[in-house]
């Protein structure tokens, strides 16, 4: 594989900010410094005056995922090309035990669906039953297959849900053997009363699914997730936090020492429950779990991120479309047209992850560029372990690299994107800052919205231990 140089740009790390070029050879980061002379081999791609950002790492994503009847629409190739696109050039994806078999089976079948990747993508693995046999598979997949992170729900009884006695289990062999759990953190029992209630008195527009999914209800999972991680001896992540009463767990557990992490989305950032009250079936585009919430608990994620109380905004792509064709009902929100409690929960965002947190972080919050890339690359890498082959611009480290420009304002439109969602949470929304160039272990694959990477290009990204920041 031929080197490529990146010259002239402004180097920004989680920690650092300076100007120099890049060399990068064999897929890693050989050489920084200034005014590198190389010969005519070398590919060279002048960075002047735009930022140079190590890729983006996205830990959060249901790519050609089965969720009871329904599956997302998103291939490993368009999912994580749409990915490319937007700065990100890890994924780590989520993998099901499949019901009654060994995770490892699920891991097997998931290799099979990642083939086509075309960025670099770790797997977690959602365990459906814990028992002695799968306890001890979770340890071959930690220390053999390089899965060192377990998805456990407190939500959805009877398809994903586990008991409180499951979760500690669980979270304490994760603990002792270098793994991390990550909770859904939601008190499905009682979610499941409220649903029952709803449609008993005829409630089956979309609103009714944020109506049945209360924020105190975040809060008690979350909660009660932290306290047996604590009993547990073990590091523990809370996934896409979106409910101020959940943050102040996270944040009473953090000023103990407790080894607890907190993620949130773009979505709960910048939108809200009022996305609800769309006429007709529109508002079904926003159902995904937890719900959007109103403009305070926005305010809490917000201190959050400042405070290290939150520490990754990650997606949570987990895409359905909005109309049945061309791929299917299936694939489509259009299932829960008469009942909200159908409606397959989840929305796209994989592409607009940074350029969308990054203007409202930078540009209207005030955060700076070291803390922005922290968050969507750093300490994902880190607590997920990946760092420093990822999350950081170093010798040694892989050559992911995005350039980034901080002025360039464009719009968000679901027709220009490449994620086979047919819609956009975002649509017509500005944005000021765009990725330029994208590139892959040294390889551009995407300059100028032109697409130079291909389908299967991606590694598997066996992981070390997790829970580290
Ligand atoms: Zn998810």
């Amino acid at each position: 594989m031929a080197a490529t140089l990146i010259k002239n740009g402004r180097i920004v790390t989680a920690v650092d900010d300076y100007t120099a070029d890049i060399l990068v050879a064999e897929g890693k980061i050989r050489t920084i410094g200034e005014d590198i002379q190389v010969g005519p081999d070398v590919d060279v791609h002048d960075a002047q005056g735009l930022l140079v950002l190590p890729g983006g790492v996205d830990v959060h994503t249901h790519l050609d995922w089965e969720f009871g009847p329904s599956r997302t629409v998103d291939t490993f190739e368009t999912g994580t090309k749409a990915a490319a696109y937007g700065g990100t050039t890890t994924v780590i994806d989520f993998c099901n035990q499949p019901r009654g078999q060994s995770p490892l089976a699920g891991l097997e079948e998931w290799h099979v669906r990642r083939a086509t990747a075309c960025v670099d993508v770790g797997a977690h693995m959602i365990m459906l039953d814990v028992n002695d046999q799968s306890l001890a598979d979770m340890k071959t997949l930690i220390h053999r297959e390089g899965v060192s992170t377990f998805k456990l729900f407190m939500a959805y009884p009877g398809v994903l849900m586990l008991d409180d006695g499951a979760l500690f289990k669980a979270m304490r062999l994760a603990g002792a053997n270098g793994g991390m759990t990550c909770v859904h953190a939601e008190n499905g029992a009682v979610i499941q009363v409220l649903i029952e209630e709803a449609l008993a008195q005829g409630h089956t527009a979309p609103k009714y699914h944020s109506v049945t999914r209360p924020s105190i209800l975040e809060g008690e999972a979350t909660h009660r997730a932290i306290r047996l991680a604590e009993l547990a001896e073990a590091p523990l992540y809370i996934v896409h936090l979106s409910a101020g009463e959940a943050l102040a767990a996270v944040t009473e557990a953090r000023d103990r020492g407790i080894r607890v992490h907190a993620e949130t989305c773009p979505h709960y950032l910048f939108l809200t429950d009022e996305e609800y009250l769309r006429p007709g079936f529109d508002a079904a585009k926003f159902v995904m779990t937890p719900p959007l919430r109103d403009h305070n608990h926005q305010a809490h994620l917000w201190r959050g991120l400042k405070t290290d109380d939150v520490q990754v905004v990650s997606t949570d792509h987990c895409p359905f479309c909005f109309n049945a064709e061309p791929y299917g009902m299936k694939f489509s929100k259009q299932q829960g047209r008469d009942d909200f409690s159908k409606i397959p929960n989840g929305a796209p965002g994989l592409e607009t992850r940074l350029p969308l947190f990054f203007d409202g972080a930078v540009n209207q919050h005030g955060m700076s560029i070291n803390r922005f890339v922290e968050i969507v690359s750093t300490t994902p890498a880190k607590l997920f372990g990946l760092f420093p082959r990822k999350g950081t611009i170093a010798v040694g480290s892989d050559g992911d690299i995005v350039l980034f420009d901080p002025k360039e304002q464009w719009t968000i439109r679901a027709a220009e994107q490449h994620s086979r969602v047919d819609y956009a949470l975002f649509e017509g929304r500005p944005v000021t800052g765009r990725v330029k160039k994208v590139f892959l272990r040294g390889q551009c694959i995407v300059a100028d919205q032109i697409w130079h990477g291909r389908a299967g290009m991606g590694q598997y990204l066996s992981r070390g231990e997790a829970g580290k920041s």
